[in-house]
């Protein structure tokens, strides 16, 4: 264990989760802080980890049956060296502080490789829009961003969508912020289309992520085109993903949600996916649903007293997990290994566990971290601010364009640094220390601040 890592023990022993990232972070710049041995004097690490500011406040709200129920809300604004804070909320019981400052570290470099100025931030709530009526989740959004409020702006903090946090909450967001402060400013992205949303911005995450994939296994002389493709998740990312593989000819077997998930051998084509957006997005149904309307599928309820996933247990080429963090474990990515995967690309934050990507590492396969390679969303957000504040709405072809063109940006920048490190094709080392590299230049550049 680094004394960075005791150091954040002493001080806060209950946030496991944002140990594990400080720790996983070390270990990948490492070959960096090698190099520069000014960076111990400067405290480089100290300064990077903790938070420039963390907000934790209450949300009280009033359910349909007029109890009033109280949860707690977070902003943690990592850094703001490179621009204005960036990053998305998290609607979702699960959250803690500690989540909040890993995924933020974490969105720190993603922003620097875009080459954008954004620097990086995450928050959100511990609470389950899943079940809650339209007129619960509106007055929920309402008492969140009164709080809020206070603390963002189009050059302070820019927040955007994220898990459990789609188009219609950040409808209610965005109309308590502008019945707050008087302003239809430019303070909160994935807005709809006709109210300052950006072409692409929906599905740009999971489209940046087969840009990226499509990348990678160019560099072995492959291409999408006939791939049987793994996906978890049902959501924004999961969707748009699925969307871009069918559009490159891909294959994809497999969705889920937390109860379980569906396997198609047949393939899920684009009148089915058109079916699992309506399912998911409008009708806020559940996966399983998926096999009532098409019998040759099949749905296996998630157990957790197994030891894996058996959605990673089935024979593919390539595997998107688009669904939450830690979804695969060691011994998953050891199935996936085995039976042949040749790509792994993340589409969600954090999926690998840290065991699973030590096994993907130590393969032979093609493994994308999810650092460089769902980094399209927030640089399409980015791309958003920059609309709002020109008045300008760039066709969806002119976005979609940038976003291809940003993604290899990313996978070149990624590939030069890892080789530049002597680890030729190791996307970890590259994106990581590509984006620390970024950050810590601008430190030294802006002084002791
Ligand atoms: P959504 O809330 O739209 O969808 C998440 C999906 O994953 C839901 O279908 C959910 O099912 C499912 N899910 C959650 N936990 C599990 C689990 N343990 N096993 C299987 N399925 C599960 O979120 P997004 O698609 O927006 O986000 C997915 C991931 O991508 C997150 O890690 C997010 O941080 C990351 N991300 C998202 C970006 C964006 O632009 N949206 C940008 C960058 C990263 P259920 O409905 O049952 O909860």
């Amino acid at each position: 264990m680094t004394d960075v890592v005791k150091w954040l023990k002493n001080s806060d022993p209950q946030e496991n989760e944002f140990h594990q990232a400080v720790d996983k972070l070390i270990a990948w710049v490492q070959p960096a802080l090698d190099r520069r041995p000014d960076f111990g004097q400067q405290a480089i690490l100290q300064r990077l980890v903790e938070p420039e500011r963390s907000v934790i406040f209450r949300v009280p709200w009033m359910d349909d049956s007029g109890q009033v129920q109280v949860n707690r809300g977070y902003r943690v604004e990592m850094s703001s060296v490179l621009g204005p804070f960036k990053g998305g909320l998290r609607f979702h019981p699960s959250v803690s502080l500690s989540t909040f400052k890993a995924l933020a570290l974490e969105q720190v470099f993603k922003n620097a490789l875009t080459m954008l100025p954004i620097g990086g931030a995450r928050g959100g709530a511990d609470f389950e829009p899943k079940g809650k009526s339209d007129n619960e989740v509106m007055r929920f959004c309402q008492s969140f961003m009164a709080e809020l409020a206070h603390h963002i702006g189009p050059d302070i903090d820019v927040p955007g969508g994220g898990m459990g946090v789609g188009l219609r909450e950040i409808g209610y967001l965005f109309g308590a912020y502008r019945k707050q402060s008087g302003e239809h400013a430019a303070v909160i992205t994935g807005r709809g289309l006709d109210w300052g949303g950006s072409q692409v911005r929906l599905q740009s995450t999971g489209y940046g992520v087969v840009y990226f994939a499509a990348e990678a296994l160019a560099t072995k002389n492959r291409t999408l085109e006939g791939r049987r493709c793994l996906v978890s998740g049902a959501g924004n990312v999961a969707q748009h993903t699925v969307e871009k593989i069918i559009e490159m000819g891909g294959k994809v077997l497999t969705l889920s949600d937390s109860s379980g998930f569906i396997f198609d051998e047949e393939g899920i084509d684009s009148g089915k996916l058109a079916f699992i957006k309506r399912l998911k997005n409008m009708k806020r149904g559940r996966i399983r649903e998926y096999v009532d309307k098409y019998s040759e599928a099949q749905y296996v309820e998630a157990d957790h007293s197994l030891d894996h996933n058996p959605l990673w247990n089935h024979t593919a080429d390539c595997a998107f997990p688009c669904a939450a963090e830690n979804e695969i474990n060691a011994r998953d990515a050891a199935n996936m290994v085995e039976r042949g995967i040749q790509l792994v690309c993340e589409g969600a934050d954090l999926p690998a566990a840290p065991e699973a990507m030590d096994v993907f590492l130590d393969s032979d396969i093609l493994y994308a971290p999810c650092t460089a390679t769902n980094a399209g969303g927030v640089a399409i957000a980015a791309l958003e601010m920059s609309q709002n504040r020109m008045l300008l709405n760039w066709s969806a072809r002119e976005v979609d364009h940038r976003l291809r063109t940003v993604m290899t940006n990313i996978h070149r920048q990624c590939l030069e640094t890892a080789e530049a490190y002597g680890q030729p094709g190791n996307y970890v080392t590259g994106a990581i220390i590509a984006g620390f590299t970024r950050v810590v230049n601008a430190m030294y550049d802006q002084g002791l601040v």
